[in-house]
């Protein structure tokens, strides 16, 4: 998936052998390793390319898998008002496009292709469980709900195979299942923004999954000034620097995935959005005339552990 994911667990030798540890680890790589098959853009044999060649109404049947998938994102993209939509991939291409001609789109561009984009242009069929689109040239883009997806999926296996405590870490989609030892949470850093030496949050964390998505890690140049990856499905462009990151804590990591790219285009709107969710936390940094700021949502230090180090 384009990054590196670490799976850590922790057993009483007395009572779990290693090497049925070992075992199940593998297993769940192996799902990790499923799913990358199943969901990546980068592969043409993959589900969701199937999908991204439909023509307008022309239907597919999908495994359960992506159907609950998509469903889930649907459903995001309503709550959020749009600011989460999986129907971004054609403005992705078109940016990445414009990256590799290091020359602006014109507006004209972008606004043709947003007549392609929305998520209310994708059907799902629960009877049959098939896919289709309202529109023709519409594509999907699971690049940000299927890591944290993975990582919940790894857990189910892990859980499966008898574990009861577990890390597992898919590029910064992270899962803690139970507790590190008998006496300690897992301790989670948020590293610091602007500075990758450094953290500036520690969380303790049990049955939690927690993501941050932010300006600092994946970001392109464009006629000299930096871009992020994350769209604003509303105007088209990449949001504004306005938003450095995003941290989501939620019970499961698909939400915390899909939550902490919403909130990056929603900003401060975003707190006000998670507060009526129940069950999902956020830890929202901004900058604002040269000043990082920080704002995390209402309860949340009597929810979890923090420690918190200045910005
Ligand atoms: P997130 O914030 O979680 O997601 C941002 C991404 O979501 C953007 O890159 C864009 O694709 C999409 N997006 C942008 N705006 C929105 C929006 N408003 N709403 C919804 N989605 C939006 N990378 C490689 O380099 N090579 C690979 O082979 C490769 N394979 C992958 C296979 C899978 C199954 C997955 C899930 C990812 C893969 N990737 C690969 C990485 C992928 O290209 C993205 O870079 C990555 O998923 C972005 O995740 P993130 O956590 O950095 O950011
Ligand atoms: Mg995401």
């Amino acid at each position: 998936m384009g990054t590196v994911v670490q799976i850590k667990v922790s057993i009483d030798p007395a009572k779990y052998g290693e090497a049925r540890a070992k075992d199940a680890i593998n297993r769940a790589f192996d799902e990790i390793k499923r799913i990358e098959d199943v969901y990546s853009l980068y592969k043409d044999s993959s589900e969701i390319s199937r999908i991204n060649r439909l023509k307008k109404n022309e239907r597919l049947q999908i495994s359960d898998g992506v159907f609950n998938l998509i469903h889930k994102t649907l459903d995001y993209s309503e709550r959020t008002g749009g600011a989460f939509d999986i129907t971004v991939k054609p403005l992705v291409e078109v940016w990445n496009a414009a990256r590799k001609a290091d020359k602006m789109p014109e507006e004209r561009e972008i606004k043709r292709v947003l007549g392609r984009v929305g998520y209310k242009n994708v059907v799902l069929d629960g009877i049959v469980r098939a896919i289709h689109f309202k529109k023709d040239g519409m594509g999907i883009d699971l690049g940000a709900a299927a890591k944290g997806y993975a990582t919940d999926r790894a857990v189910s296996i892990l859980e499966e195979n008898g574990i009861d405590s577990a890390l597992v870490n898919s590029g910064g989609d992270m899962y803690c299942l139970g507790k590190r030892t008998a006496h300690e949470l897992w301790k989670v850093g948020v590293q610091h923004p602007r500075d990758k030496n450094r953290l500036f949050l520690e969380i303790r964390l049990k049955d939690r999954a927690i993501d941050t998505s932010g300006d600092y890690e994946r970001y392109f140049f464009l006629e000299g000034k930096r871009y992020s990856h994350i769209i604003d499905p509303r105007t088209g462009y990449p949001i504004g620097d306005e938003v450095v990151s995003a941290s989501v804590i939620a019970a499961d990591s698909t939400t915390s995935d899909i939550l902490a790219t919403a909130m990056c285009v929603l900003g401060e709107k975003g707190l006000d959005i998670i507060k009526n969710y129940g069950g999902i936390d956020a830890v929202l940094v901004t900058e604002e005339r040269g000043h990082l700021k920080v704002r995390m949502s209402e309860g949340i230090r009597k929810r979890y552990d923090i420690s918190e180090e200045k910005l």
